[in-house]
């Protein structure tokens, strides 16, 4: 007899896992269909001994210091900022655009007051800003927009830009300094030892059982339980009554090159050229020393698992349908990724999971973390 039936072992999952056993004494059972926990951020060591994600770059970053602080009970950090160059004109230059992509690609010696006169003067003025096209235009002008983000953009979601909520190339910044990080945020680290260390001390607790390779469809009526969390698909979770909800997938190419260094930098960005989006050497991220080097290339598709849901007015729609059909179920609690249909990075996905912990435990939030 279990009191939670949690679905998925991917962040919000093992969260919900590790604060219902941990803080309230619950008995807890997680399933998952993949053979591994941590969901898309797992990584595990390559036939060669090198620390790799297997379901593409992973860089925790976030704002809030509660949520480092909690995922610190489980980690210690390597400090990491990271750095992305994207390949456009035959250069790697700086992605967020900045001074530097300015200068380097017109050949210019621009200060930050230059930069902002030069962006004036190209940037498409938008009013009301919508699409991710409208972002970009309205920012950095046509000719930028080309070069870094319409033909990126079209190979990660299928999509023009002009089709895409304006949140999606609104993560990427414009900078008028020298900043070359991905990420600004006040905290930015990888898991010392792994994001599935982290997650094997997350759900290390003798209420928590662990049911892996296996379908939580399997195994729902032969398992007594009070509650479900679910982190799948929430169109999957309703058999898709009203239809499938789009979500973009990715298949990974992985390769390890007999020499230390692939690339110049931790990933490299191809907006122009070749099917996949970009490229990512490990290496980097976790700081990891070996004679060889291991890289993965992300080619975005059309079918196969669900990586992204597909920001656009159309699928909010439908999300709300199944978001309102979730409010009528309440022993079911749908949280994370997939099941809220949000484009959340990791942090956002643990925030949003200790908050719906601390509903279940009719405390405050930092009362709820605080729990033991
Ligand atoms: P998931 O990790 O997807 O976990 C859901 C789990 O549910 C999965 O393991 C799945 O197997 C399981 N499941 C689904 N259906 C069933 C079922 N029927 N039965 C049993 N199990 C089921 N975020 C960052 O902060 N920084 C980054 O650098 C970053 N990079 C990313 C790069 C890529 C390529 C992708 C795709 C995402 C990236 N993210 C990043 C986002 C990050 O992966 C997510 O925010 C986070 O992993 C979501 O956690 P989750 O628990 O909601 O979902
Ligand atoms: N993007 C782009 N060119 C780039 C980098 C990003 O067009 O060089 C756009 C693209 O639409 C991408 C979005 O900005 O999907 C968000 O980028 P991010 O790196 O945050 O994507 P993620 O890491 O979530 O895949």
């Amino acid at each position: 007899m279990f009191d939670y039936l949690i679905v998925g072992a991917g962040f919000a999952g093992s969260v919900l896992a590790e604060r219902l056993a941990r803080g309230l004494n619950k008995r807890v059972l997680i399933v998952d269909k993949r053979a591994h926990i941590g969901g898309n951020a797992y990584d595990c060591h390559d036939e060669h001994g090198i620390l790799v994600h297997r379901y593409g770059p992973h860089i925790f970053h976030t704002n809030s210091a509660d949520i480092f602080d909690y995922l610190s009970r489980f980690t210690e950090w390597r400090q990491y900022q990271h750095r992305v160059r994207a390949c456009v004109d035959g250069r790697l230059v700086p992605i967020p655009i900045n001074l530097d992509t300015i200068n380097t690609l017109y050949g210019l010696s621009l200060d930050p007051s230059g930069m902002r006169e030069f962006l004036a003067a190209v940037a498409e003025k938008r009013d009301p800003v919508v699409t991710s096209e409208d972002v970009v235009l309205n920012g950095v002008g046509r000719e930028l927009y080309e070069k870094f983000f319409r033909g990126y953009t079209r190979k990660q979601w299928g999509l023009d830009p002009s089709e895409l909520d304006a949140q999606v190339t609104a993560r990427v910044p414009v900078r008028l300094n020298r900043d070359d990080r991905y990420f600004t945020d006040s905290y930015q680290a990888m898991p010392a030892r792994g994001f599935t260390h982290l997650f094997g001390n997350m759900l290390d607790h003798p209420k928590i059982k662990i049911m892996l390779n296996t379908d939580y469809r399997e195994v729902r009526d032969m398992i007594s339980f009070d509650q479900l969390i679910f982190t799948g698909p929430v169109d999957e979770f309703f058999d898709y009554r009203f239809g499938k909800l789009p979500y973009r997938c990715l298949e990974f190419k992985h390769e390890t090159h007999h020499r230390p260094v692939f690339q110049d930098a931790p990933v490299v960005n191809y907006p122009n050229e070749y099917a996949y989006t970009r490229v990512t050497e490990f290496k980097y991220l976790t700081g990891q020393a070996h004679p060889f080097t291991s890289i993965v290339y992300e080619y975005p598709r059309a079918d196969g698992d669900p990586y992204y849901p597909i920001p656009r007015p159309d699928n909010a729609a439908l999300y709300k349908k199944y978001q309102a059909l979730a409010g009528e179920t309440p022993d079911v609690h749908f949280v994370g990724r997939l099941a809220t249909y949000r484009y959340y990075n990791m942090d956002q996905v643990v925030g949003q999971a200790l908050t719906l912990f601390s509903k279940l435990s009719g405390v405050k939030r930092v009362e709820a973390m605080a729990l033991a």
